[in-house]
């Protein structure tokens, strides 16, 4: 026998995107149902780092973040061809100046309770199987409760007026509705393992540029040593993966050499990992379509949301998760689904230039050659690598360096180049 329920929202997926949207709409007083698969704390695989922009985003939902559970980070070290170069997060925005970093069983978990305590029904160990659809319109999904997590044991049935879509990367319910990834565009691969380290509470996160493979290449990649703040530090390794990252082992080979490779500042050593690395896609660029349907929209990397510059999808997911959130309110308040093509507008005039920006980048950066002359010169000057994280980052507004200008003018040459192939 097979519960049913009913709910204004369901949300189908509790990471950062799912939970943004459960909470905003929550709070804004609609009943809402967001369902995960997996029990939590669960894992997920990621580097752990939050951006400056993405603090913000769990400030404004009211979020605790107390020392103790989230390692502050207050600048980016960039590394390559034996050069560094640390820089502050900028102060001159709206958001916090210090970036955090977590591990995201903890995280993940915090962003459910807390999205639960603001008045969503959250049911974990509940997968949802299929959706609903009658007469071409989708009512909701049917799942299975394993009855291990808050979630019951057997079927379900969830009947919804709208549904948030924010299942991952592979994003099986976006598929089922017609969404796709715009394969012409990159996707990112990355790995990432854990290990002790005495600079486990550094307050820098570090990038390292100058990956190469066997032959010597520079891929279009970076690695990264993220402190934790609680003994180990999360080192992994990511790249556009129409290089290596079709193919997994090529991906393990690389983490190896990249483990290997790591500044010796840190003291990493390979052995003493604390469990098999472990990767993960990130889908770039706003690169899935369509983001929105009648009565649904798709958040987070199940949209391709992932900042096509640095892979730093949480940010995204949060904001994603916001925007869902305000015009699903506004439909209902309204009455009028149509209040729900303003998701893809607001996307569209929010990220559409930087993404297009992002995707040219990445398409240059992945030519032979063009990585190691890009770093080789950036690495000479402070200024440049300043430009480089703030644009990376997403902070490009206000500061007095000029990025600002320097990003228009980027964004006027993306507007001319062919996108697609
Ligand atoms: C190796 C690696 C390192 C990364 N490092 C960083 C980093 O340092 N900083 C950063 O900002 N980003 C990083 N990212 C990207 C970041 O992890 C993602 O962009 C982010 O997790 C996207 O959040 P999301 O909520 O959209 O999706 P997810 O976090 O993937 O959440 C999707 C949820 O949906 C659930 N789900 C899926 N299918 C179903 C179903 N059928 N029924 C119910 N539930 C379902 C899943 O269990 C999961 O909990 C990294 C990614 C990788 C792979």
């Amino acid at each position: 026998m097979s519960m049913r329920l009913s709910t204004e929202v369901l949300v189908i997926g509790a990471g950062p995107a799912g939970s943004a949207a459960a909470h905003w709409a929550a709070k804004a007083g609609h009943m809402v149902v967001m369902l995960e698969k997996e029990t939590m704390p669960r894992e997920r695989v990621c580097g752990d780092a939050l951006t400056p922009k993405a603090v913000g985003h769990l400030h404004d939902m009211g979020l605790s973040v107390t020392c103790d559970e989230f390692h502050r980070h207050h600048g980016l070290r960039m590394t390559a061809h034996g050069r560094s170069i640390e820089l502050r997060w900028p102060t001159d925005h709206d958001h916090p100046s210090h970036g955090l970093v977590i591990r995201r069983s903890r995280l993940d978990q915090l962003l459910v309770e807390h999205t639960a305590d603001t008045g969503a029904q959250v049911w974990t160990g509940v997968e949802v199987l299929d959706p609903i659809i009658e007469h071409g319109h989708l009512r909701g999904c049917r799942a299975f409760g394993s009855g291990n997590g808050t979630g019951p044991h057997g079927e379900i049935e969830v009947r919804a007026r709208f549904v948030v879509i924010a299942d991952g990367p592979l994003s099986p319910f976006g598929r089922a509705l017609g969404t796709a990834r715009t394969r012409t565009y990159a996707q990112g691969v990355a790995m990432r393992g854990y290990f002790p380290s005495i600079h486990h509470d550094d307050d820098v996160i570090e990038s390292v540029f100058d990956l190469r493979d066997n032959t010597g290449e520079q891929l279009p990649g970076y690695g990264w040593v993220f402190p934790v703040g609680d003994g180990t530090v999360n080192a992994g390794v990511g790249l556009l993966s129409h290089h290596h990252g079709n193919d997994p082992r090529s991906m393990r080979e690389l983490f190896d050499q990249w483990i290997c490779q790591i500044p010796e500042y840190w003291g990493v050593v390979s052995e003493d990992i604390e469990s098999e690395p472990e990767g993960g896609r990130l889908p770039m660029g706003a690169s899935v379509r369509p983001r929105s349907g009648p009565n649904w929209v798709v958040v987070g990397d199940a949209a391709g949301s992932v900042n096509p510059f640095n892979g730093d999808g949480i940010e995204p997911a949060l904001s994603n998760g916001r925007l869902a959130a305000t015009v699903i309110s506004d439909a209902i308040r309204s009455g009028d689904g149509l209040e729900l093509r303003q998701y893809e507008r607001q996307l569209a005039s929010k990220y559409d230039h930087y993404y297009r920006l992002g995707r040219l980048a990445t398409k240059a950066l992945g030519k032979p050659g063009l990585m190691r002359r890009f770093t080789l010169l950036g690495i000479q000057s402070r200024v440049l690598t300043e430009l480089v994280m703030r644009i990376s980052t997403n902070l490009v507004n206000n500061d007095a360096g000029g990025t600002e200008s320097v990003y228009e003018i980027g964004k006027v040459i993306a507007r001319l180049v062919p996108d697609r192939d």
